[in-house]
């Protein structure tokens, strides 16, 4: 049994956790392409955003100056009440695998809503709250962020309209219980109740939905209705700022073990949680201080960095939102029905895309059925049952510790582990009882998307 001088959970005391946020941005040398407005094609200019965004967030968007920006006392207090999140010594993996490689996971899962996804849900509740705002509208995929948002709405008696991309809507009726239990209302995607919904239901009455179309649906509702804005929970710059929390907690309790990550994965969908669990790291390589690896896990099904194009695109369906330069697969890509794994966004956070395109990043794709069996195993082992999501980047790690068994090198592995997977117990299912296929789209079925 390896030598456990390192504790099995490190938890930061309070005078340890951050009080800032960092913007990464401050200290890329390239800077990611700006949003630009469709009409004009012209950078979008941050009043441009105020119809959609509240004003702070909007700011946020557009701010690529700032390095650090202070939480403000009133999330700081929401975070004490489920963080500092705990960095695992994932101390069994190890000895499962036989890997010289020292694993850790800084587990995001240990709140209510089950993932990451409240860190930034806080975040825009309270700018929201702030300025006066009488509603929010969102979407939601798998019914994390709907979740999470609704949790933080709650908390600050704001109305909540939620779009639940439809195929999960029906696929999981217990994740829509508890956001209405949260007091907010919920609505299927497409729906009747936006021309963007009206205009999808017309072509294909039949759908499942997706989250681009979702996020048409949100968009609209918010822009015409009085007091209302939009959020949303990943892709933009001021989410992947508001996750910079889980980067510089777990940097701060790598520290604490005298331990610094050769390597740092994470599952990407629209790149929220890698974006802001590798932030402090990535600090440390633009400066030249020291050179971890960083790796994307993305779907074999929704593969937008490994197999998408770096160009500009809508971040949905129906084009109502700006243009943002990133990888992705074509707006109007759906992932497969048969896919169970989430990460089903068509594109990827324009910073993690820029990151990536300058080669300062590196993006791998797993098929569904491998991830559920390190799911599978990995909850057996660590007794933590992940979210499909998080299990990407946990096949990942799992790779990785291998390589190192084969090389003898003892590296050691950070990976971001999400969130909890007790809503996706029919995925499970599907894994276990064998009924779960890959189905890895053709190029030729791919080039219909791409823009
Ligand atoms: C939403 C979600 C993700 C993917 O979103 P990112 O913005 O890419 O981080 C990953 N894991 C869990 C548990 C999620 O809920």
């Amino acid at each position: 049994m390896a030598s456990r001088h390192v504790p099995n959970r490190i938890i930061l005391t309070e005078d340890q956790v951050p009080k800032q946020w960092y913007n990464l941005r401050a200290d890329m040398k390239e800077l990611p392409e700006p949003l630009l407005n469709p009409g004009t094609m012209q950078p979008l200019k941050e009043e441009e955003l105020y119809p959609v965004f509240c004003k702070e967030l909007a700011h946020q968007e557009l701010d690529d100056q700032t390095r650090y920006v202070d939480i403000p006392e009133e999330i700081l207090a929401y975070y004490k009440t489920y963080r500092p999140s705990p960095l695992h010594r994932a101390y069994r993996l190890e000895e499962e695998l036989g890997t010289p490689a020292k694993i850790y996971f800084k587990f995001e899962g240990n709140n209510t809503s089950g993932s990451h996804k409240l860190n930034s849900a806080i975040a825009q509740a309270y700018y929201a709250k702030k300025q006066g705002l009488t509603g929010l509208t969102t979407e939601t995929g798998a019914g994390q962020w709907g979740t999470a948002l609704a949790m933080a709405c709650a908390h600050f008696h704001l109305p909540l309209t939620v779009y639940m991309v439809k195929g999960s809507f029906n696929q999981k009726p217990y994740r829509r219980s508890i956001i209405q239990t949260f007091g907010a209302e919920i609505i299927p995607s497409p729906s009747d109740t936006t021309n963007a919904g009206r205009a999808i239901l017309a072509q294909s009455p039949e759908t499942a939905g997706s989250l681009g179309c979702a996020i048409s649906e949100a968009v609209e509702k918010a822009v015409t209705t009085e007091g209302c804005r939009y959020v949303l929970g990943s892709v933009l710059n001021q989410v992947l700022l508001h996750q910079s929390v889980i980067g510089l907690e777990a940097k701060a309790a790598l520290e604490l073990a005298d331990e610094y990550p050769d390597v740092v994965i994470g599952c990407a969908g629209g790149g929220s949680n890698l974006g802001g669990l590798i932030a402090p790291f990535m600090r440390d390589k633009l400066l030249n201080r020291t050179d971890p690896r960083f790796i994307a896990v993305e779907p074999a099904s929704c593969p937008s960095l490994t197999r998408g194009k770096y160009v500009y695109d809508f971040c949905d369906t129906a084009k109502v939102t700006p243009l943002a330069k990133m990888y992705t697969l074509g707006s109007g890509f759906i992932p497969g029905a048969n896919h169970a794994g989430g990460l089903r966004y068509h594109g990827m956070s324009p910073i993690l895309s820029k990151l990536y395109h300058d080669g300062l990043m590196e993006a791998v794709s797993y098929e569904q059925t491998s991830v559920f069996e390190a799911a599978a195993f990995f909850s057996a082992v660590e007794g933590i049952v992940p979210a499909p999501e998080s299990a990407h980047a946990i096949r990942a790690a799992i790779d990785e510790a291998l390589r190192c068994k084969g090389t003898g090198e003892a590296k050691t592995i950070l990976f971001g582990l999400t969130g909890t997977g007790y809503f996706d117990m029919a995925a499970y299912e599907q894994y276990l009882n064998g009924s779960m296929t890959d189905i890895i789209p053709t190029d030729e079925a791919l080039a219909n998307y791409l823009p």
